[in-house]
């Protein structure tokens, strides 16, 4: 470990929770199908906060409560091994720790908490979401970007973590190093940030890892490390 502190960026789904929020909550509608004009907006691409936003409306309208949400969420896996990690980079001192997900804060908060892990994070970019006066859960797209084409439009995980760094340089907080552990295709934008002195943890057998493999490997600065378990996460840490 170094001073000063480390950056820490955490993917949510696949991730911090060993499955998808967004696919696992639809168990809430106990088999009964998706209408088609809902659905169809999951295949257009960069329509998927259009498609949670109207899929959050159909649970509504067939009687899924906040507290209905809660339960299916609170029993949700982590990923095995990662709860005891944030907690000892947390504990370490040498850490900041950030969550980047393209999920929603409901469901991040949710599961923070039902963990008692939300005290290690300190700061969480992802889709704000509330329920409304009715019951109904409410999201909304966390930006608008047209900058960055790799990155769907409401959320450029790469230009949120460099905007993070340099914002936190300005108030005094330099990191010396930044690890990012993922899964994702979306998580792709945030490894190229990198540099050399990062590391980039993409979860074996998911779509980060396929990318940044195919790519010339002058383009991926950081050290690439998969990881099946978050034991190959920690070995680095611990000797780095
Ligand atoms: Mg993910
Ligand atoms: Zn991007």
């Amino acid at each position: 470990m170094c001073s000063p502190k480390i950056l820490v960026c955490v993917d949510f789904d696949n991730t911090l929770v060993d499955c998808n929020t967004d696919v696992e909550i639809k168990s809430l509608l106990n088999g009964k199908e998706i209408p088609e004009e809902i659905e169809s907006l999951s295949k257009v691409s960069k329509g998927w906060t259009a498609y949670m936003r109207e899929l959050f409306k159909f649970l509504h309208k067939n009687n899924v409560t906040k507290e209905d949400y809660i339960q299916c969420l609170i029993q949700l896996p982590m990923v095995q091994g990662m709860r005891e990690l944030l907690l000892q980079m947390y504990e370490s001192g040498d850490c900041e720790i950030i969550i980047l997900s393209d999920a929603n804060s409901f469901f991040v908060q949710t599961i923070l908490r039902h963990y008692q892990v939300n005290g290690t994070i300190t700061k969480i970019f992802t889709n704000p979401a509330e329920f409304d006066k009715d019951g109904c859960l409410q999201i909304r797209e966390f930006q608008n970007q047209t900058s960055c084409s790799r990155c769907p439009p409401n959320l450029c995980k790469g230009s949120i973590l460099a905007n993070y760094i340099s914002k936190r340089m300005v108030e005094g907080v330099p990191f010396c190093r930044t690890l990012y552990i993922g899964d994702g295709h979306n998580d792709v934008c945030a490894a190229l940030q990198l540099t050399v002195n990062d590391f980039v943890f993409a979860r074996e057998g998911y779509r980060l890892l396929r990318s940044l493999e195919k790519m010339p490997s002058k383009n991926v600065k950081p050290t690439l490390v998969p990881w099946k378990t978050v034991k190959d996460i920690r070995d680095v840490l611990l000797s780095s």
